[in-house]
């Protein structure tokens, strides 16, 4: 018999740890398939909230089967509430530190809860580094011009037609100019450096397009603007002079952050912090029995719909696992 919704099983057969769409797509698979799986969801934080990156995500237009778009709240509530629907338990909390060394696995969490689990997926997906600058947060937060994610939010009507400023030197920054100009005015690629970090290719594809201007040896120090973006204060990296400049609207591309300190090093990491899969088409880590799905491996798509994809394959995998070992 499953445990029920409020019993802790011991071991348990699969934990899931995160709650982005790799996450409940993995309970989601893992519940049908009668495993009863735990989830734990995260703690609220002041950067991080259950649900991941799309909860700071006003409106997702990409994800198939929402015609009219779906906000990404809405969109991972009720990932969430599928999953809860079958079997699914959830905690709201974070795993701070595992055992993968024993078997069952074990699960430390951040109120002190030990969990042992004979399968996990592993699914805590990857933050978007930020600038860190006065109103950047703010107004990511209220919709009002700033994202990390301009496949997500660049379509948006109020990017049409403004100046728009990407920050960021690395191929991402020169994918996000490449995409906005296709909505934006003009768009303003702001480095720290004289000399990008981008791959050739991408480089010369941005520097070939006349919508983009680079803006070379500025740093962000504001973000301006009440309601909605308004300009951005800049300094120049050299002379240490600031300036404004007025932008309707500001793409934040300085790289991501995997979430894999919990793990401590005992599954292999590729040299840039993500999971390292073994096989290609496989979520298996190196270590047997314990799965890698979403943003958390995958440091090239990062989409809600691959992680979505790869949830699902997680789960299909820990089924067998649990089945034949
Ligand atoms: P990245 O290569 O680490 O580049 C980050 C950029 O942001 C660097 O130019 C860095 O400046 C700048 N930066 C970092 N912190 C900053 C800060 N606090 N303030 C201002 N600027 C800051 O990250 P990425 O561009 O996200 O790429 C990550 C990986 O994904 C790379 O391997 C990349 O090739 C790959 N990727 C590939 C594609 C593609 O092929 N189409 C697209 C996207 C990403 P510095 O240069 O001065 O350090």
């Amino acid at each position: 018999m499953p445990p029920s919704k409020t019993e802790i099983a011991d071991p348990e057969s699969l934990v899931v740890v995160g709650s982005g769409p790799a996450g409940w797509t993995a309970a989601i698979y893992a519940a049908r398939a009668n495993l009863a799986p735990l989830v734990f969801e995260g703690a609220p934080s002041r950067t991080m909230v259950p649900g991941g990156q799309l909860m700071f995500t006003t409106d997702v237009e990409n994800y198939p089967g929402f015609p009219d778009g779906v906000g990404g709240i809405d969109m991972m509530m009720d990932f969430r509430k599928q999953a809860v629907r079958f079997d699914t338990r959830v905690l709201t909390e974070d795993v701070v530190a595992v055992d993968l060394s024993a078997r069952p696995f074990v699960l430390r969490s951040s109120e002190g809860r030990e969990v042992r689990a004979k399968a996990v997926v592993v699914a805590t997906g990857a933050n978007a580094r930020w600038l860190g600058v006065p109103g950047e947060e703010r107004l990511a937060r209220s919709g009002g011009g700033v994202s990390a994610c301009a496949v997500c939010d660049g379509a948006l009507p109020f990017f049409r037609g403004r100046t728009i400023a990407v920050v960021g030197g690395g191929d991402s920054a020169m994918e996000d100019a490449l995409y906005m100009t296709k909505f934006a005015g003009e768009v303003l690629v702001i480095h720290r450096r004289a000399e990008l970090r981008a791959s050739r290719i991408m480089q010369d594809r941005a520097m070939a397009n006349p919508a983009i201007r680079f803006l070379w040896n500025k740093t962000v120090v504001e973000v301006l603007g009440e309601e909605e973006i308004a300009g951005l204060r800049l300094r120049d990296a050299e002379t240490g002079d600031e300036s404004s400049l007025e932008v309707g609207g500001l793409f934040v591309a300085i790289g991501h952050t995997p979430n894999t300190a919990f793990l401590d090093g005992q599954i292999d990491l590729k040299d840039n912090g993500y999971v390292r899969l073994p096989a290609s088409w496989r979520t298996e880590t190196n270590v047997p029995g314990v799965f890698a799905a979403g943003d958390v491996m995958d440091d090239f798509y990062r989409q809600a719909v691959s992680a979505a994809g790869t949830g699902c394959m997680a789960a299909l995998e820990a089924e067998r696992f649990l089945a034949h070992g």
